[in-house]
């Protein structure tokens, strides 16, 4: 037998499979489209950096009719939070991103290239690292976590470039024999790749987002297998995007110095390379200048930041196109209501240098997907999200559904202006709270009432104001009757009701119609802004109207 032969069977007694089984029993897929993965290490929440990808990777395939599966890669078992899968996936889920195939579900699995959990998939790479090690192409390494301390300390000094390569590289250099001895006597190693690559060297390929790039070889002889068994992302990676027909790899830029590690490892193994896409990190402004949005500082970095606040998900999906594609806004104009099955994603097309993230434009998105919902629709919305999210808001909406459904109604349905004054379901609370006598009574309690009095606008003019007001106010006047009303008092009492005339001479006057209705809306919902009054009264009650209206003439 050949002495690395013998070396690879020292090392791996129990792995009789070969590449070629492999291949066998993962082959080719029999489609056109794209194969793309989402790869997740178990290590935490759902951050927006990897919505955005995966909405690539199914887009992606989705649109060439390829395949979008979940793969697990949790081969850090101390870096693992329980919990973590679970969570992502019901996340996705609610952004209406489910894999085709892999892990689809918790714990559920699906598809002909499992496992896809990499835990299960030891005898995998095994299998690939003996045939490394037979062709001479890795090795075992022998070196202890200090020897490797004090190599490190030593190029740090040197001013050299860290790592395990060249001279540095002890195990690679020692001879067959003395490797068999060493394995035979029990030993403790871990597996290496033997590079044969130079960093004075440059290797070019054509990356799908960021175009061609050109970048130093690899020279590191890298784990491959660690000292658990399992193998590291480098190798995973290489093994696992081979046999389950990856066709191109979507992950962030954050791996792209690792391409020529990826690119040897492939070449090496025998396997014909995945093209790359390396998504651009999600910058947001900080002051004048940028940075990675981030997991510490960002609460947006967290995707369930937007799933509480109940931003509808599909507004983060629009506002995600936006970033990704210079061509979608052009697109989007029109085509107002088509569906975004329809857009034509290009990877090309997507800015390389950086994606910014932009909250107020997320918020615009967003109030423009709300206002497009009708009452019933907005109610539906609210509940099932507040089911989940909001139990306070919950209980609120369902106090008597018919109420709540004629506060959604203002200024909605069949409205000629439709207001856009919800951003996300949460500020249902701020925003119609005061429909509700408890929680108008708590507001007034804790915060006082908004009111604002000047020389003019005195508490005697608020009273006069709210008095009169009481008296003409008839819950059967349509709106132009109701209005003319309020035009007339406030004539009597000093306001203008020209705003032309008011912005001219505005000594002459208490105030203008704006002050006069402005101490109404204040002392009915202790706002400043709120939808058309006419509307709200109707809806609260005349009853209710008086009575809040008492209470401040009470304490005025
Ligand atoms: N598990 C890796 C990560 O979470 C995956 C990177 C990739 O997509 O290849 O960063």
């Amino acid at each position: 037998m050949e002495k690395y032969e013998m070396l690879a069977e020292l090392m791996f007694p129990n792995v009789t499979d070969t590449i070629e089984d492999l291949e066998n029993r993962y082959p080719e897929r029999k489609i056109d489209g794209e194969v793309t993965r989402y790869a997740p290490s178990p290590t935490g929440f759902l951050h927006t950096g990897s919505l955005f990808t995966t909405l690539l990777d199914q887009k992606i395939a989705h649109q060439t009719g390829g395949v979008f599966y979940l793969r697990v890669e949790d081969t850090d078992k101390k870096r693992e939070v329980e919990g973590s899968i679970e969570d992502q996936l019901k996340s996705l889920k609610e952004f209406g991103i489910v894999p085709d195939e892999g892990v689809v579900e918790p714990k559920k699995e699906e598809g002909k290239y499992g496992p896809y959990t990499q835990s299960k998939r030891g005898d995998i790479y095994l299998i690939c690292a003996k045939e490394l090690v037979k062709k001479g192409k890795a090795y075992p390494c022998f070196c202890t976590a200090e020897m490797l301390d004090t190599t490190r300390k030593m190029q740090e000094k040197n001013k050299q470039i860290p790592g395990y390569y060249g001279i540095y590289a002890r195990c690679r250099n020692i001879s067959v024999d003395e490797m068999i001895e060493r394995v035979k006597s029990g030993e403790e190693y871990i597996v290496r790749f033997r590079s044969n690559g130079s960093h004075l060297k440059k290797i070019s390929y054509v990356d799908k987002i960021k175009g061609k790039i050109e970048i130093a070889e690899n020279d590191q002889d890298i784990v491959i297998v660690k000292s658990d068994g399992l193998p590291t992302y480098h190798f995973a990676h290489a093994v696992d995007d081979h046999f389950m027909r990856t066709t191109t790899v979507i992950r962030g830029e954050e791996w792209l110095p690792s391409v020529p590690i990826h690119l040897q490892l492939f070449d090496s193994l025998g396997f014909e390379r995945v093209n790359y896409a390396h998504i651009p990190t999600i910058m947001i402004k900080d002051g004048e200048s940028k940075r990675k949005l981030s997991k510490r500082k960002d609460k947006e970095a967290a995707v369930s930041y937007f799933l509480k606040a109940g931003y509808p998900p599909e507004a983060i999906i629009e506002y995600l196109y936006t970033i990704i594609n210079s061509d979608f806004e052009p697109w989007r104009k029109n085509n107002k209501d088509k569906s975004l099955d329809e857009f034509k994603l290009r990877l090309e097309k997507m800015n390389s240098a950086g994606a910014l993230f932009d909250i107020m434009k997320i918020n615009d998105i967003s109030k423009e997907t709300i206002s497009k919902l009708n009452s019933h629709e907005l109610f539906e919305r609210v509940n099932s999200w507040s089911e989940e999210y909001n139990k306070e808001i919950n209980d609120l909406i369902n106090r008597d559904k018919f109420y709540t459904l004629k506060i959604f109604a203002i200024e909605r349905d069949e409205a000629v202006k439709i207001r856009k004054d919800l951003v996300k379901f949460e500020d249902i609370y701020e925003n119609f709270s005061y429909f509700f006598h408890d929680l108008y009574i708590k507001d007034i309690d804790e915060n006082g009432y908004v009111f604002e009095t000047n020389e003019k606008i005195t508490n005697r003019v608020i009273y006069e104001v709210l008095s009169n007001y009481m008296n003409i106010y008839d819950v059967e006047d349509d709106k132009d009757v109701w209005f003319s009303k309020i035009k007339t008092l406030a004539t009597s009492l000093g306001f203008c009701t020209d705003m032309k005339q008011y912005k001219l001479e505005p000594d002459k006057y208490i105030g203008s119609i704006a002050d006069a209705t402005s101490i109404i809306r204040i002392a009915i919902c202790n706002r400043k802004n709120t939808p058309d009054m006419y509307y709200i009264m109707k809806t609260i009650g005349v009853e209710e109207i008086k009575s809040r209206v008492n209470n401040v003439l009470a304490k005025f």
